[in-house]
């Protein structure tokens, strides 16, 4: 994952205030980030920090691409931090190309297959 496609995806959930309740320090990196400033690891930092974040920075990438890379620099944002309950998230998975759809909360919406239609999800 390249600085420009963590900064353009800080930028779409930044703009979500509807879904996140402070945004701020945020869009305040992505406006360092548009002066010039690295601040990609900052933002993964920061996103990690908020698991309604970190969800939606995830489901933002898997987008853009098949599936997101491993860890990318250091590593910290592989895993959520302080996660207290790992054995809630249940992942949905295409057999074809590997596309994971994690849900996090019972009765949350699932696709019926991955992006490129390969197969259902299971
Ligand atoms: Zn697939």
């Amino acid at each position: 994952m390249r600085d420009d496609d963590i900064v353009a995806a800080a930028r779409v959930i930044g703009a979500k205030r509807d879904l996140i309740a402070d945004t701020a320090a945020l869009n305040e990196l992505v406006t360092r980030a548009d002066a010039g400033e690295r601040v990609a690891d900052d933002i993964l930092e920061l996103l990690t920090l908020d698991r309604r974040l970190w969800e939606e920075f995830r489901r933002h990438v898997r987008q853009g691409q098949e599936r997101p890379r491993g860890p990318v620099q250091d590593g910290m944002y592989v895993d959520l931090p302080g996660d207290g309950d790992p054995s809630a998230e249940i992942v949905y998975q295409c057999s074809t190309c590997g596309y994971e759809f994690p849900v996090f909360e019972v009765g949350e919406p699932v696709p019926e297959c991955c992006p490129q239609g390969h197969s259902p999800l299971t």
